[in-house]
């Protein structure tokens, strides 16, 4: 499948798909095999499991970037942030929505589906997430609706295998 047709078909699911440690509760993003976090590491073979990340958190650090990266097609200066999920990995990412000088160290931020860069005339277009605060008001959920935060994901049943 194609990331394109992948995003039309789960228009709600941000490819935050990580993983998660049964054994004991430490969810990761990217998706790990072994968790680093048990004592010891082979507690936790066969006891990772898929866990979604609701793509919700708080800005933990940031940087501001003044020189584009070659090919991002994205207005400088823009915000670089480390983003610490409601579930506890740590997500790199834009800051989109907010003028630069207005993100600071806690801001509450959700991550949304946006254009990420764009490929020479061929059009290839990349998707990706990127983060818009939450707190202001013109920022609304797709949908309508939305789950608490802190609700955890059910492990399984919301990724269909591939
Ligand atoms: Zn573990």
């Amino acid at each position: 499948m194609s990331i394109a047709r992948f995003w039309r078909e789960t228009p709600r699911r941000y490819n935050l798909g990580g993983s998660k440690c049964t054994n004991c509760g430490t969810a990761y993003f990217p998706p790990r095999s072994v968790c680093p976090t048990c004592a010891r590491h082979r507690e936790s073979i066969g006891k990772m499991v898929p866990f979604q990340l609701s793509g919700e958190g708080e800005v933990y650090s940031f940087t501001t970037v003044h020189e584009p990266a070659e090919g991002f097609e994205m207005q400088v200066p823009y915000v670089l942030a480390l983003v610490r999920t409601v579930e506890g990995p740590m997500l790199t990412g834009q800051i989109v929505d907010l003028a630069p000088e207005e993100v600071r160290i806690g801001l509450k931020v959700r991550a949304t589906f946006r254009k990420l860069r764009e490929e020479g005339k061929a059009g290839v277009i990349h998707y990706g997430y990127k983060f818009a605060p939450v707190e202001e008001t013109a920022v609304r959920p797709p949908g309508g609706s939305r789950t608490a935060v802190g609700t955890p994901a059910t492990p399984e049943g919301d990724r269909a295998p591939a």
